[in-house]
């Protein structure tokens, strides 16, 4: 383990009054409550391992509360069927109550997360608002159609009238991962709730602080009781139980494609409609007439951003052969100048993984690579006093059998490979269980369009990487998931189709 010492700033008043209140509860039809079974768990700084707060750690009794409120409140028609304009300002002023306190939310999203502050302050919390912002606009705009239709046995001087309308699905089950907490759970709620659905939230284990604030705000915001319910725990039980209750009716998942295997597993109970995120293992092309000076800062920053902790994260790069020397080179150069240290250290450009776990297990993947054959160009060590920072990585000399070519690292790891015509480099990049995202740089437009068509993922970009809006549905092809988030495609999914035909 390579040495890292750093200073620890101070939160701000308004975090650290947060982080004072050390034990958080869940929120149930409007009320904070501990779990039933009184049992809590640590979160921890991935920086420095300290505890920072404690969650309850629910299980099926705490699920069974939550949904039940959940039902309650959507089959009584509080939130479904409040007049969209009255649901619209809610969602609207929910964003403007987490743009009110971004500050605060980006310096806990750092300390649970280890992110550096920058993301979450202007890249992830910005996206939360959008997120809500987007969604409060389609609130009032759920059509359906009128249809002709060619029926012809109608009683004679009646007529045929049919439409089709769309309703909210109901209790949704929402669940989050822990690289990007706030922005991914406003993924799930904002669309859920401008469908007119109501919620029971389980956050990630280890990251759960932003969504006890978010939840705050929301009441705040003057969501009815019951509409939002946050119910804090393990997978394994808290959400298990979520998943396989059977009063939901629909779980909206975004995590690993391990976890979205028993999701779908658990929800085949009451055929409950299930829409999954899963991972990546996203390919970044490098063509001879691209860009070369901006294909080598958009690469590095597709894999070393938020410590490569991030589904869409470029972690394949293939590089043309006469390019691959001067790309692969400028990309460990920026490496190499990366500053780690503590998030919220306003100069840190890379922060901690999430967890100890989390590293080993990256350094694993590492490991396994050097022994596959592969040579380090750059990075490769464990670092810090918790032992959760991973230097960045350029792997080069790599194979398409090896692991690290092949799993999810999700960290600051790229591997680099150099290619010699388009068709091949079209063939590498389609090698994968995953079909999330993918990228290419190139001066010709025919070069990315043929690109744009040939990849099997769910995004394409041109010249750029991660570039992101709620407008712009995302989600993935094979074992990257079912579904979309964002866009106006992620409001279908919280939708039911009802045709009505009716003669008069
Ligand atoms: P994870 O699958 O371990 O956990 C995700 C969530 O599922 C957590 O809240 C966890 O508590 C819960 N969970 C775990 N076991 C469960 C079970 N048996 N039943 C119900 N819930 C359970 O994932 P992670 O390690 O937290 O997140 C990293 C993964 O998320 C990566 O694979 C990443 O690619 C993926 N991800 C995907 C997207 C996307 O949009 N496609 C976005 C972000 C992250």
């Amino acid at each position: 383990m390579t040495d890292l010492a750093f200073d620890l700033p101070s939160p701000s008043p308004h975090a650290q009054a947060f982080i004072d209140r050390r034990e958080h509860h869940n929120f149930i039809n409007g009320a904070w409550c501990p779990s039933v079974s009184g049992n809590t768990f640590e979160t921890l700084d991935p920086a420095t391992g300290e505890c920072i707060g404690s969650l309850q750690r629910s299980n099926s009794a705490d699920i069974d509360t939550a949904v039940a409120a959940a039902r309650e409140a959507f089959d009584d028609g509080r939130w479904s069927k409040m007049v969209p304009m009255e649901r619209a300002k809610i969602l609207w002023r929910i964003a403007d109550l987490i743009e009110e306190n971004i500050d605060e939310l980006a310096e806990l999203e750092t300390l649970d997360q280890g992110k550096a502050l920058y993301v979450g302050r202007w890249a992830e919390i910005p996206g939360a608002v959008g997120q809500f912002r987007y969604f409060s606009g389609l609130a009032t705009k759920i059509e359906g159609s009128t249809i002709p239709t060619s029926i012809s046995y109608q009683p004679e001087g009646k007529e045929v009238f049919a439409y089709t309308q769309k309703e909210p699905v109901g209790v949704v089950g929402a669940i989050v991962p822990w690289n990007s907490p706030l922005v991914l759970t406003a993924m799930k709620l904002a669309p859920a709730l401008a469908a007119g659905c109501t919620v029971v939230l389980k956050p990630a284990e280890n990251t759960s602080l932003t969504a006890v604030r978010l939840v705050e705000l929301m009441a705040e915001a003057g969501l009815p009781d019951g509409v939002i319910n946050l119910v804090c725990g393990y997978g394994a039980e808290a959400g298990q139980a979520l998943a396989e209750h059977s009063g939901v009716d629909k779980i909206a998942f975004t995590g690993s494609t391990a976890t979205g295997r028993r999701i779908l597993d658990a929800a085949k109970g009451n055929l409950k409609k299930v829409t999954l995120e899963l991972g990546g293992k996203s390919p970044v092309i490098v063509m001879d007439d691209a860009d070369i000076d901006a294909a080598i800062q958009g690469a590095a920053n597709a894999i070393f951003f938020n410590g490569g902790q991030v589904c869409i994260a470029g972690s394949r790069l293939y590089c043309h052969r006469s390019v691959f020397d001067r790309v692969t080179q400028g990309i460990a150069e920026i490496a190499r100048s990366i500053k780690l240290g503590h998030g919220l250290d306003q100069s840190t450009q890379m922060g901690p993984l999430v967890s100890r776990e989390h590293s080993s297990k990256v350094g694993e993947f590492i490991d396994s690579g050097k022994r596959d054959g592969a040579s380090i160009l750059c990075g490769g060590d464990i670092a810090g006093p918790n032992g959760t920072f991973v230097t960045p990585t350029v792997l080069t000399d790599v194979t398409p059998d090896m692991s690290i070519v092949r799993e999810e690292i999700f960290g600051p790891v790229l591997v680099a490979s150099a290619f010699d015509d388009p068709d091949e480099v079209i063939n590498a990049a389609n090698d994968s269980e995953y079909g999330l995202a993918s990228g290419v740089w190139t001066e010709s437009l025919s070069n990315g369009l043929r690109f744009a068509n040939a990849i099997r993922a769910g995004t394409v970009w041109i010249n750029g990487h991660a570039m992101y809006d709620a407008s712009l549905p995302i989600g993935g092809m094979k074992q990257s998931g079912w579904g979309r988030d964002s866009g106006q495609a992620a409001l279908e999914n919280y939708l039911e189709l009802k045709t009505v035909c009716a003669i008069h």
